[in-house]
């Protein structure tokens, strides 16, 4: 069983700190669900296609910068090519996208979960991040959201801005908690190399937040989420319960997907089990546009790299990691140094390990990153992978 992910690369402007593959153009929509159609077709009576597919997953860039009757096509020609048996279809969208017939549209579509991407209900931090909506913008479209019968969606917040003091994150948590949203993705802001943000740290003008103060924040956004009763169910994702987000747990949890359009990332389980493939599309929409749908990298990974990911994965989530499934998916025993350093990490606080399952806590949550590298890399190369 499978997911797709299509990318739909068209944004309105650049948010400060975003580097994933988009255009702001606007003129080449209807083009490219052409060729978007033309790449689903590509995939008729492969093996992918025979593949049952749970979960559809609209991603950008900005997907509700496409109309109801072009999601429309798409949607009929995954239908056409795919096997599907759909569990959760999701789109995400911007809040000055956000109207009641779009809703009613996408509902008739059958998307059953949205994700909006909120980010701040503060003027000054919108502005900052360069979003394209305003506070204003994003209250109405809480306010629909709320009132669409829409039975579950994401709202995105972004924390960790340089400057924001932990009063102005509490306000913010205020208001999106304000809207009983079933699902929240929050996200610490970080400086990428090749985004408006990142200039402006190589030419000195931004002074990230410290680690410390960006684990305050951590900590704030969880206590407050987790004590309006959604569940911490992975670094950045909280949910009231049953409303995980299914398509991206399956990303957790290496199940196969398959991503269409320019930019999108695919993994897929070889045959045999023993390897997989993660590609992905060439993020070039002039390319695209002519039928070129060549990959730009293709990387085999092999049972122990695979393994490694797992590890990393689980270990972020609350559902940790069993060293059983290490050990029979992917022949991955967790060796005797490993061990001293789980105990010694178990010891401080950050991590339980009980009856073969790993789990970090809320404090090793916080610094997931470095013990999750410290785990790894303790594992003596001859040891058997
Ligand atoms: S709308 Fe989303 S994809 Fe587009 S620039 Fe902003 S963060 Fe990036």
């Amino acid at each position: 069983m499978a997911g797709i992910y299509i990318h739909v690369p068209f944004c309105k402007q650049a948010c400060s700190y975003c580097d994933f593959y988009f255009v702001t153009r606007d003129q080449e929509r209807n083009h490219y669900v052409e060729a978007l159609i033309t790449q689903i077709n590509h995939y008729a009576d492969t093996f992918y296609s025979a593949e049952t597919i749970k979960t559809v997953y609209i991603g950008g860039g900005t997907p509700s910068l496409l109309s109801i009757s072009q999601l429309k096509k798409i949607y009929r020609a995954v239908q056409r090519v795919f096997n599907l048996d759909l569990e959760e279809f999701t789109l995400e969208m911007n809040p000055d996208d956000v109207e009641p017939e779009y809703l009613r549209g996408l509902m008739s579509l059958g998307v059953n979960r949205c994700s909006m991407g909120v980010q701040s209900f503060d003027e000054d931090l919108l502005k900052f991040m360069n979003r394209s909506h305003t506070a204003d913008q994003a209250v109405r479209a809480m306010e629909l959201l709320g009132a669409s019968g829409f039975d579950i969606y994401t709202v995105d917040l972004i924390y960790g801005n340089p400057g924001q003091s932990l009063n102005s994150l509490n306000t913010d948590l205020k208001s999106f908690l304000a809207f009983d949203p079933p699902h929240i993705s929050a996200y610490s802001l970080t400086v990428e190399p090749r985004t408006r943000l990142g200039k402006m740290y190589e030419n000195g003008k931004l002074k990230p937040l410290s680690d410390e103060k960006t684990a305050e924040h951590f900590d704030l956004v969880s206590e407050t989420l987790t004590e309006s009763g959604m569940n911490h169910y992975e670094v950045s994702n909280f949910a009231k319960p049953g409303k995980e987000a299914v398509h991206n747990t399956r990303y957790w949890n290496h199940e196969n997907y398959l991503g269409l359009g320019p930019g999108a990332h695919s993994f897929w389980w070889n045959e045999d089990q023993k390897t997989a493939i993660r590609w992905l599309n060439r993020p070039d929409l002039r390319k695209y546009l002519s039928g070129n749908f060549e990959h730009a990298e293709a990387e085999n990974l092999r049972l122990y790299e695979l393994a490694e990911e797992r590890l990393m994965l689980g270990l972020r989530t609350s559902n940790g990691i069993s060293t059983d499934e290490l050990e029979k998916k992917y022949e991955y025993q967790v060796d005797q140094h490993q061990l001293n350093y789980i105990y010694h990490q178990s010891r401080s606080g950050k991590l339980t390990y009980d009856e073969g399952l790993l789990r970090l806590t809320r404090e090793g949550l916080k610094v997931a990153d470095a013990i999750i590298l410290d785990l790894i890399s303790l594992k003596k190369p001859d040891a058997p992978r």
